[in-house]
C-alpha cells in the first residue's frame, strides 16, 4: 500500500480553482502550472484536472494527456531558455517524495547551477526520501532552500507568460 502524503486543502485543487495566472495550458483533462518553487526557472508541472492522487488512479485518457501536455510545455521550455536538458518525474507516495496528494508529472528545464534540494537528485538511497510512517510531510529538513527558490507571483506570473507564448501552435 503506496501511503500518500498529507495536504488540506490540496494545493493543486486551490491553483486549477483559485489561482488561475498559474496555469500555462489547459486541455480537457490536464493543466498545465507553474511550479511556485523555481529550482529550475520555469519549471512546471502537468497535474490532472481530477482530484487523484499517483499515476496508478489515472485513467488512459489521463495517462495520454499527460505525456502529451508534457511534451508541449518541454518544447515551449526549450524554445524559452535553451537549457542544457529537460528533466521529467513523477513521485508516487510519500516514501518516493511526493508531497501533494494530486498527481503531478514534473517538466524542468535543467541549467549548470541548479539549486535542487528535493527531486530526483537527492533521492538516490532511500533513506533520503523516505519519511516516518504515518507523519504528514514535514519539510523544515530543506526549509532554507526551499525559501530561496519560493518566486513571487510577479515573477511566477511573467514566467508563464513567456512560456505560453512559445508553446506549439
Ligand atoms: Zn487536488
Amino acid at each position: 500500500m503506496i501511503e500518500l502524503p498529507i495536504r488540506e486543502p490540496c494545493d493543486l485543487c486551490v491553483a486549477a480553482r483559485e489561482e488561475r495566472w498559474k496555469i500555462i495550458e489547459e486541455g480537457e483533462h490536464t493543466l498545465t502550472v507553474i511550479n511556485p518553487r523555481q529550482f529550475e526557472v520555469g519549471q512546471c508541472c502537468v497535474i490532472t484536472r481530477r482530484h487523484v492522487a499517483t499515476l496508478l488512479d489515472l485513467s488512459q485518457q489521463e495517462c495520454e494527456a499527460v505525456l502529451i501536455s508534457a511534451k508541449r510545455v518541454a518544447q515551449a521550455l526549450v524554445l524559452t531558455y535553451r537549457p542544457l536538458g529537460i528533466l521529467t518525474f513523477q513521485n508516487n507516495g510519500v516514501y518516493s517524495g511526493q508531497e501533494t496528494p494530486h498527481f503531478h508529472f514534473h517538466v524542468v528545464p535543467r541549467q549548470r547551477g541548479s539549486d535542487w534540494g528535493v527531486g530526483p537528485p537527492q533521492l538516490a538511497t532511500f533513506d533520503g526520501a523516505g519519511r516516518e510512517r504515518g507523519s504528514s510531510h514535514e519539510p523544515s529538513g530543506d526549509a532554507q532552500r526551499r525559501e530561496r527558490v519560493q518566486a513571487s507571483a510577479k515573477r511566477l506570473t511573467e514566467t508563464v507568460n513567456l512560456i505560453r507564448s512559445n508553446l506549439p501552435g
